[in-house]
């Protein structure tokens, strides 16, 4: 059976039904497939979702276990895995549903199945039976998968990678992170609250790596209580399955050079799906780390195809998904539509939560950029008090001489929430005056944001300092 349609979109995850959506609601016929049949791709099934439903209930945890210190006495609560797991999986159930319904209203056909190409016009899909599509244009939303460790044990299943940690089997007793990134911090953080042991080995000097250090300084100290060991600088050299445990070798700054597992998660990172795709029947080229080329509008180098999201390129988030499947759709409609943000911002939503968006000050310093750093610690926060949470850190980094806001830096409860109001000030080219002169509703964590622009222009209201002097160039 041969389908025909205008724009065909392969993979549904949050760029491809992004896309889909966008170019139904222009008019244009599209067919949404995926290899999966409950559409949401990575991010809601393996993804985004599971850990953030998973990351709250560890912060509840967390909050009961620390509620002693406001005279609050509570028992150490008790964890009903197979409700808990229930919860994630409905909740997951219900939102691609949605996604279903959504797609359904518009008039988007999504069709199940594996997809290839087999030229720049068709496209060959694999379900119980084989059918072909073919197109005007094709979006390519294929995503990412986790990378392994090869001879690390992968084929041992006390081994898990994301989507088998997510699957929440059981709380092992010992739990060895591979990895100190965003899944191995998101998910150890949830292991951890659960009652496993956790250690975490980090091939790097520290955790996240790029990410500024004062931001990071914060949430090490949180990890370090939170887990058995956290080591930097350390590799695991090798790993036996002995049965019910694994034996773990380790190379590196580590104090104790082995140590025994019930089960090891490795997050080490992710590879895109640019591979069995029939790319090779089409002109569309990948670079050598499997990312499909793309220009500013999302299109590849066969002109008919695009790609989006985890496939098309770094940083391997959702909401740059979502925004490169709007712009190759308005392209594919004929608008002059390109990815030209100035700030994606980025979330670790850990405890506390990391978040920055824009220049980063570790960027401006490797790209010699001259830049004036300013920074508002939360001690000096009234709300960050009434929370018990004086740590966190807000940052700013600006352009001397203008005061234009370039990026900013929040490290904090709430830092996801808090960095959308920087992603819009950078976007919209604003000045420090401006975040400054905009009046914060008191008392919120927001007000740190003011009160590091104030401090920017040397005049914070809950500091005394002078303005910061230009650093770097
Ligand atoms: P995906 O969501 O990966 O979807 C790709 C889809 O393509 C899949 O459904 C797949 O079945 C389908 N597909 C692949 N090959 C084919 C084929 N040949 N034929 C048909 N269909 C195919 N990002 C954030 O922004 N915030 C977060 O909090 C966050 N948390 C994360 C937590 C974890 C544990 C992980 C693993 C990732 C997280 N990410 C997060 C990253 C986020 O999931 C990805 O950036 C996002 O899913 C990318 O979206 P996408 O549309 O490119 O592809
Ligand atoms: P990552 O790139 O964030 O972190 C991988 C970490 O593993 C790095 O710190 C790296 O130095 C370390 N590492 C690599 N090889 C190692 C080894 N052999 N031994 C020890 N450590 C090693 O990758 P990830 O955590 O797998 O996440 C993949 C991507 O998914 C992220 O980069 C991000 O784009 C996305 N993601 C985003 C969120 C979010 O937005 N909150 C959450 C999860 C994932």
């Amino acid at each position: 059976m041969t389908k025909e349609t205008d724009v065909v979109v392969i993979g549904s995850g949050p760029g491809g039904y992004t896309a889909a959506f966008r170019l139904a609601d222009l008019g244009i016929k599209t067919i949404l497939v995926d290899a999966r049949k409950e559409p949401g791709g990575e991010c809601l099934h393996n993804g985004c979702i599971p850990s953030k439903a998973l990351l709250h209930v560890s912060g509840l945890l967390e909050e009961i276990r620390a509620a002693d210190q406001f005279g609050v006495r509570v028992a150490e609560p008790k964890v009903d895995l197979k409700t808990l797991r229930e919860w994630k999986n409905n909740l997951i159930g219900n939102l691609s549903a949605g996604i279903l319904q959504l797609g359904g209203r518009r008039g988007v056909e999504f069709v199940d199945g594996r997809a290839r190409f087999e030229d720049s016009q068709t496209l060959v899909v694999e379900n119980e039976d084989t059918s072909r599509i073919t197109f005007k244009h094709a979006i390519l939303a294929t995503g990412s998968r986790p990378l392994k460790l090869p001879g690390l044990g992968a084929e041992s299943n006390l081994v898990m990678d994301s989507t088998e940690a997510l699957a929440l089997e059981k709380i092992p007793k010992t739990l060895l992170v591979v990895g100190g990134g965003y899944i191995g911090l998101e998910l150890g953080t949830v292991y951890a609250a659960l009652g496993s042991k956790v250690t975490l080995v980090e091939l790097t000097e520290g955790l996240l790596p790029g990410v500024d250090r004062d931001l990071i300084r914060p949430l090490e100290r949180r990890i370090k209580q939170l887990f058995e060991q956290v080591s930097f600088n350390t590799k695991v050299s090798s790993i036996e399955d002995r049965g019910d445990y694994l034996q773990a070798e380790f190379e590196g700054d580590i104090d104790i050079p082995h140590g025994t597992f019930e089960r090891m998660f490795v997050a080490v990172g992710r590879r895109p799906n640019s591979d069995n795709l029939g790319l090779e029947h089409t002109r569309a080229s990948i670079d050598n780390q499997g990312f499909v080329r793309i220009d500013a509008q999302c299109r590849s180098a066969e002109p008919c195809i695009f790609a989006i999201g985890d496939v098309a390129g770094q940083p391997m988030l959702a909401h740059k998904a979502m925004r490169e499947g709007k712009v190759a759709a308005e392209v594919i409609a004929g608008q002059a539509s390109s990815f030209d943000n100035q700030a994606i911002p980025a979330v670790v939503f850990t405890d506390p939560e990391i978040s920055w968006c824009g220049l980063t000050e570790e960027e401006a310093k490797r790209e010699g950029k001259q830049v004036q750093i300013s920074r508002f610690p939360w001690s000096a926060s009234g709300r960050a008090a009434t929370l018990g949470r004086l740590e966190g850190l807000t940052k700013m980094v600006c352009e001397p001489g203008t005061g234009r806001i370039l990026g900013v830096g929040i490290v904090g409860p709430n830092a996801g929430e808090l960095i959308a109001e920087a992603v819009l000030a950078v976007e919209m080219a604003a000045v420090a005056e401006d975040m400054g002169m905009s009046i914060h509703p008191h008392p919120t964590l927001s007000e740190t944001l003011g009160e590091a622009a104030e401090a920017l222009l040397g005049h914070a209201t809950h500091i005394s300092r002078k303005a910061p002097p230009i650093s770097g160039g």
